[in-house]
């Protein structure tokens, strides 16, 4: 049986991974900070995974983490990955997303080489280059969080050119129910759903111009797996090919939100609903993203399943049913 070990395994990724890797016969180990039943992604499969504590900054925990696993194959998901805080706590990300990365590869080449190391990178390394990016294309980041992971997947590339299998997804936007409620289409899906209940708090965001290529997040890690099962360790681009706005996305969330409830619970228009507040203006905003992932197509066979408006009513529907339970009210539809 392949041993896996995830760190991050209580995020979004982290979850829909380990249950990928449970149904294909892993056996999972997740690296956790605190209790992992206190993640909620996690109560379903909590009994088929061993769990060992530990934190990137602390590399006493990751060394024992890693023998205890003795893994075949690492993900290292787990890092800062909110852009706002790397603007508040830059040495902190980089301790977490370069520093943690830097001891994990130091014990995998120490302790066993031939364990294979998926890195989780980020468009957000491109910063602006304004077109579509694939493998090619030069990094540019705009920001503390987008800097530490290309100084990451800089990293692997100079672990693989001393011998480990390792390699860095750089993945684009992928979302999900279980995306943090920081980022900004799940906060735009909890508000939606807070509306139609009762809420008429208006939503404040920042630029709805801004353009990001959304997949979800259940496709992506499909992809995480695939690259370790390549003959050779390689960096692979993975989106959808297509970007939205966030006004996009907002138009789509009413779309959704009217399929399921009264019209009278739904706001009539984006103005109604939404104001546009500096304080959420980004320094170093990135305007557009969009990936080529022909290279992941032609090498891993991979494609994505889910799209745009199936994320967005998936998304949706969950924090309905969250947003009614919390309240405990009665359906509304
Ligand atoms: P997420 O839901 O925010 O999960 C982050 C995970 O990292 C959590 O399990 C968190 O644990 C853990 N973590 C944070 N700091 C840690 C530390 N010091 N030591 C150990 N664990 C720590 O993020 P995600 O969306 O699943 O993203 C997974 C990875 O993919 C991240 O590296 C992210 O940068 C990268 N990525 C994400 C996207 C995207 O669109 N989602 C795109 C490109 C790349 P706690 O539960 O204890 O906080």
């Amino acid at each position: 049986m392949r041993r896996a070990l995830i760190t991050g395994i209580s995020g979004q990724d982290g979850s829909y991974l380990a249950e990928y890797l449970l149904d294909l016969g892993y056996e999972v180990w997740g690296l956790v900070r605190r209790e992992p039943e206190t993640s909620r992604w996690l109560e379903k499969i909590v009994h088929r995974i061993e769990f060992v504590y530990g934190d990137l900054r602390d590399e006493e925990s990751l060394k024992v983490a890693f023998q205890k696993a003795w893994p075949d194959e690492v993900y290292n998901l787990a890092a800062q990955v909110f852009v706002p805080t790397s603007w508040e706590c830059p040495a902190e990300t980089f301790d977490i997303n370069v520093g943690g990365f830097a001891r994990l590869l130091q014990i995998v080449e120490r302790q066993k080489p031939d364990t294979r190391v998926y890195q989780a990178s980020t468009s957000e390394m491109f910063g602006n280059v304004g077109a579509i990016c694939s493998e090619r294309t030069p990094f540019s980041p705009t920001s503390p969080y987008g800097t530490s992971k290309m100084a990451a997947h800089r990293l692997a590339a100079v672990y693989r050119n001393r011998g480990l299998f390792v390699l860095g997804g750089i993945l684009f936007n992928h979302e999900s129910p279980r995306r943090g409620p920081e980022m900004v289409t799940r906060k735009i899906t909890r508000a939606a759903a807070r509306w139609v209940l009762g809420d008429r708090t208006k939503l404040k965001l920042g630029n709805l111009q801004s353009r990001r290529d959304w997949g979800f997040a259940g496709d992506y890690v499909k992809a995480m797996h695939a690259m370790l099962q390549h003959d050779t360790p390689k960096d692979y681009v993975i989106g959808t090919g297509v970007s939205h706005s966030v006004q996009d996305f907002l138009r789509q969330v009413l779309i959704e939100v009217k399929k399921v409830c009264h019209e009278e619970d739904v706001p009539r228009t984006i103005e109604e609903w939404v104001e546009v507040d500096s304080q959420f203006l980004r320094t170093g905003e990135i305007h557009d993203l969009r990936a080529d992932s022909s290279a992941a197509q032609k090498d891993l066979g991979w494609q994505p399943k889910v799209d745009f408006p199936q994320l967005v009513e998936m998304m949706v529907e969950a924090d309905l049913a969250s947003v009614r339970e919390a309240l405990g009210t009665k359906a509304v539809s």
